[in-house]
């Protein structure tokens, strides 16, 4: 029954369907913390739509980031060009997954600290929509029936759609459909296809497309409706388009453009994505800058604030030039940063100076950030991966949070908190995601 969950196999047997990997026993969690990281999930989803909104403040705080990254400096100019031309809709779709670990105090508490959020192709929604049936049934089979009674229920799928519809709604045409954006070869398409399915109940159709389809088959009519093989598009959902190789040519750069400057309402849009880099999330833990997003509400600054790591500039000048010297000294004590999403990309340990001895020196560091190195207890479990030898591990987990909104102009028409995530992998590794093949799909275990 439900206790399957599917992955799409590697790339070279696409056809191939796999189980989505997952731990065999749920993980307990902190009921406090948990319930903290759900209920500063809507002051989440506000802090980045203002954030989009803030040109002044995306300039100033990429300036020297996009002087060094070509990634971010093309996003950027993207923004600036959109800008230029004016927005052409003033309905907005956010779909955020904040994540979290649980650093270990001293004496034996935990606090809860945010890693990063996504605001692009935030995923997992729908493949955690189904784990709790599997930990509950694993559960019974191990004759543990009351622990199997306290999985909590989970449906982020639902609520996802739940936005996208109501995005779909005001848009207003019922003839056109929802895009979901997709690579070429999509190894966690089902993950995808939890969400089309809410959509095709709520009778909104939906289609899959990839930035070729646009680049051959996209126009824009007199309206700047959106048209892609023939069909006009009320929402467009990127689940692609967040690395800078998912941009193989400037006709992919031009199907975003094209995208972007239309009437469709984008998820995200160009700001919003912007909104979502780390550098951001850095210099947002700088003095001042929540209270400048608040001004009225210190309970909300303080909330946000609480679940923030120390996060360093590596921007030119003395307070860079600490950041260095601290990362040099204790490397093992930060995580090194580059602008990149998608996993694998972040620098650990003696490679951190490694990395810092050669731009330390230079504006290329400024590419970077440093975040303070978080440390969950480890928790012993079992994880259940295609041909990976069953073995007991130590395991760390990363809580992730799930968070829509729709703003239409200035009302806020919906903000939610919608669901959780929790995936957990192997100590020994310190990056990488479901995706990347590193961390599997888990369950909190409230205690
Ligand atoms: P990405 O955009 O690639 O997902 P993240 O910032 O989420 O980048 O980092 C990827 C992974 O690296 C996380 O899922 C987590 O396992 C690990 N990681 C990131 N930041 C920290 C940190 N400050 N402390 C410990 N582990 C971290
Ligand atoms: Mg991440």
């Amino acid at each position: 029954k439900s206790v399957l969950l599917f992955f799409n196999s590697s790339v070279a047997s696409s056809h191939l369907v796999t189980y989505a990997p997952f731990t065999l026993f749920p993980t307990p969690v902190p009921k406090a913390v948990f319930l903290q990281a759900l209920a500063v999930q809507t002051h989440y989803n506000t802090l980045v739509d203002k954030i989009s909104q803030d040109t002044d403040f995306l300039e100033e705080a990429l300036s020297s980031t996009i002087a060094v990254d070509d990634f971010t400096a093309r996003l950027f100019k993207l923004h600036q060009q959109i800008l230029k031309e004016g927005r052409s809709q003033s309905i907005v779709l956010g779909l955020n997954r904040s994540d979290y670990m649980l650093d270990q105090r001293d004496d034996g508490s935990s606090s809860l600290k945010q890693i990063e959020i996504n605001t692009f192709a935030a995923s997992f929604g729908g493949l955690s929509s189904r784990t709790p049936d599997v930990h509950r049934h694993v559960l019974k089979v191990a004759g543990r029936l009351e622990e199997s009674q306290n999985i909590l229920d989970n449906n982020p799928a639902a609520g996802l759609a739940r936005a996208v519809a109501k995005a779909w709604e005001l848009y207003g045409s019922e003839r056109a459909v929802v895009m979901f954006l997709v690579e070429e070869s999509q190894r966690n398409i089902f993950d995808q296809r939890y969400i089309e399915s809410e959509l095709w109940k709520r009778n909104i159709p939906t289609k899959r497309k990839r930035f070729d389809d646009v680049c051959k088959t996209g126009s824009l009519d007199q309206d700047k409706r959106l048209f892609v093989d023939g069909q006009e598009v009320a929402v467009v959902y990127f689940r692609n388009g967040y690395m800078p190789q998912n941009y193989i040519s400037e006709q992919t750069w031009d199907a975003r453009l094209l995208m972007e400057r239309s009437l469709a309402v984008k998820c995200p849009d160009i700001s919003t994505h912007l909104a979502g880099t780390k550098k951001v999330q850095q210099v947002l833990t700088r003095p001042g800058v929540l209270e400048k997003f608040f001004p009225d509400q210190p309970q909300v600054v303080e909330q946000i604030r609480a679940t923030f790591a120390g996060l360093y500039t590596l921007d030119m000048g003395p307070e860079g030039d600490k950041t260095v010297t601290m990362a040099l000294e204790e490397p093992d004590r930060y995580v090194l940063k580059p602008q990149r999403e998608g996993g694998g990309n972040n620098i650990y340990g003696s490679e951190i100076c490694q990395v810092l001895q050669g731009v330390k020196g230079s504006t290329e560091r400024m590419a970077y950030i440093l975040m303070d190195k978080i440390h969950p207890a480890p928790v012993q479990n079992y994880l259940l991966r295609r041909d990976a030898p069953l073995q007991l591990n130590n395991c760390l987990s990363e809580l992730g949070v799930f968070g829509t909104y729709v703003r239409q102009g200035k009302d806020m028409v919906m903000n939610e908190c919608v669901g959780h995530l929790l995936r957990t992998k192997s100590s020994e590794h310190s990056d990488g995601g479901v995706a990347a093949g590193v961390a599997v799909l888990d369950n909190p275990l409230l205690i």
